[in-house]
């Protein structure tokens, strides 16, 4: 049996609910009584502020068609040799 984060959004209080699937959900806040009483998904720091938004996007993509970039880095003139001193940042040259 799934618990829910409940939360009035008129009083602010904030309950833990267990929770049939097959029970209507609550919508009467049991502090202040106000019809605010929403269901908030239990992930801290994770809530949904109306829009009905749900980042599960990823689920969706299947297999990735992602190019092979071909590594093209192998000649760079600059960082050819390994500097084996830590060059002074005030020298300048
Ligand atoms: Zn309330």
């Amino acid at each position: 049996m799934p618990i829910y984060a409940y939360k009035c959004g008129s009083c602010g209080h904030a309950k833990d609910v267990l929770r049939k699937i097959s029970d209507a959900p609550l919508t009467t806040c049991p502090a202040c009584g106000a019809e605010a009483f929403s269901k908030q998904l239990t992930a801290a720091g994770f809530q949904l502020k109306g829009s009905g938004w749900y980042a599960t996007d990823f689920k969706n993509s299947g297999s990735k068609a992602a190019a092979p970039a071909p590594a093209a880095a192998s000649d760079a003139p600059a960082a050819s040799t390994p500097a084996p001193a830590p060059a002074p940042a005030a020298a300048g040259q």
